[in-house]
């Protein structure tokens, strides 16, 4: 029985209304984000014995049973659900991850793309990398597989040049982003100065183009900063992950990846921004073969531009987390020739993230510099996740209190203990692997200073 006041007010108040199905909804829902699967478990099955075809208690149930590696109940559960066309995509992702469970990748990766093909917005990239770790599927031969239909991929139909990116009007600009004055130094000169006073680079020669490669630990603010590069242009924002758009059959990842390009040209001027560019890199290296190689080489005639203006007021930027395995081929001049490395906080720079993250939170008292001093190695998306916490503890209470109670410093400090940062320390273990022992064309010279830091 979980001893958390909120909880128990809110289970009270379910056994004295125990009709009433918004309340069990929402106590279950409750039950299973603080991690009481059991008690989950048995209060979505009473909500389910009230709406027994209700499809977000389903999902929840389901998800109760995954989280407790019981796979086969949860398939047995979402069965039904799967079974009707136009299911909610988030239901395929469970399916997926209880799939991937039962030890069935092929399944899973059918389910998982099938659901974020109808939508993007339910993508869970750990998830993807197990699936696509643990299905390894076999490089097909061109002429086995033309016109097959795909048994892992659903072969999502790209009529014309239609693309399964989205376009999306940035909101945010370099205001929004903390810290990370050189970073937005560098990105200014290379994005932003070229359009914004052509004369001046057209005067030295200069053309504008080319992208950048933004790397460092997950959760450091890549995303962000490409974004808010974006707002800062006014441009349009198209925001891809690489693996959403290799497909393994020969001609289809070439498809979207023209499609994408061409997306971002009839939008220009646009910020196009490919997450996770190193999977092109693993990718070809799995594979060994000619399509591997051909698919690295459309990307870089794409970037390139196919004549001379094909990207004019197109900026390209790149994101990994494993700028090693990028092929060095990005990296010559006009491509990604400048590779910036997008650091983990320092506590100056976490003090100011956690300023932006909580300015439109109601506030009492707020220490930042002490909850920056507590969190230590969180990077941007850590510190999104204290905040989120903090905020949830905090609404509980003022829904339970009938009045807001604002944040305070004990609030962001106790959601910190609660969360675990990301593998920064480790990655700056492979990074300084990289820096010492393969270093020879210097290209990782500017994380030096960084690696050689006490972590
Ligand atoms: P990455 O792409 O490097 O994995 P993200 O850009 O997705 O990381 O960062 C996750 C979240 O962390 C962002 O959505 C943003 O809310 C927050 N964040 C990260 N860095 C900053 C920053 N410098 N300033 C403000 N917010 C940040």
């Amino acid at each position: 029985m979980p001893d958390d006041a909120g909880l128990q007010a809110l289970r009270e108040a379910a056994r004295l209304s125990p009709d009433n199905l918004p309340l069990r909804r929402h106590l279950a829902g409750q039950l299973l984000a603080k991690g009481y699967l059991a008690d989950a478990e048995a209060e979505f099955r009473a909500a389910l014995a009230l709406a027994p075809h209700d499809p977000e208690l389903i999902a929840g149930l389901a998800d109760a049973f995954i989280r407790q590696s019981a796979f086969g109940a949860a398939m047995a559960a979402l069965e039904p659900l799967l079974a009707t066309p136009g299911h909610p995509p988030a239901v395929g992702v469970l399916a997926a991850r209880a799939l991937l469970g039962e030890g069935d990748p092929a399944k899973a990766a059918y389910r998982y793309y099938e659901a974020t093909s109808r939508d993007a917005s339910v993508a869970d990239k750990e998830l993807e990398a197990r699936i696509t770790g643990a299905a390894q599927p076999p490089a097909p031969v061109a002429s086995e597989t033309a016109g097959a239909e795909s048994p892992f991929l659903p072969s999502v139909p790209l009529p014309g040049d239609t693309s399964t990116a989205e376009v999306e009007r940035s909101g945010v600009s370099f205001a929004d982003v903390a810290g990370m004055e050189t970073v937005k130094e560098a990105l200014r000169i290379k994005l932003l100065l070229p359009t914004q006073q052509p004369e001046m680079f057209a005067a030295f020669g200069k053309r504008a183009g080319g992208g950048v490669l933004l790397y460092g630990p997950p959760g450091a603010g890549k995303t962000h900063l490409a974004r808010a590069a974006a707002g800062e242009l006014g441009a349009a924002f198209v925001n891809v992950g690489l693996a959403d758009i290799l497909d393994m059959y020969v001609g289809n990842s070439e498809r979207n990846l023209r499609a994408t390009f061409d997306l971002a040209r009839r939008n220009r001027p646009c910020v196009l921004f490919f997450d996770e560019v190193d999977a092109l890199a693993g990718r070809r290296s799995d594979m060994r073969s000619a399509h591997g190689r051909q698919l690295v080489n459309q990307f870089l005639s794409e970037l390139d531009g196919v004549d001379q203006n094909a990207n004019e007021g197109v900026l390209v930027l790149a994101a990994t987390n494993a700028p090693w395995y990028v092929d060095v081929a990005f990296r010559r001049p006009g491509r990604l020739d400048q590779p910036v490395f997008v650091p983990p906080p320092d506590r100056q720079a976490r003090a100011a993230i956690l300023r932006i993250l909580c300015r439109d939170k109601p506030l009492a008292e707020m220490d930042y510099d002490v909850v920056a001093q507590a969190t230590e190695l969180f990077v941007g998306a850590d510190l999104k996740g204290v905040v989120d916490r903090a905020v949830e503890a905090k609404l509980q209470q003022s829904i339970s209190a009938g009045r807001p109670i604002p944040l305070i410093t004990q609030d962001l400090l106790a959601a910190a203990k609660s969360v675990r940062p990301t593998a920064v320390r480790e990655w700056m273990g492979t990074a300084r692997n990289y820096v010492m022992h393969a270093n020879d064309s210097g290209a990782w010279d500017e994380l030096m200073p960084w690696v050689k830091m006490k972590w």
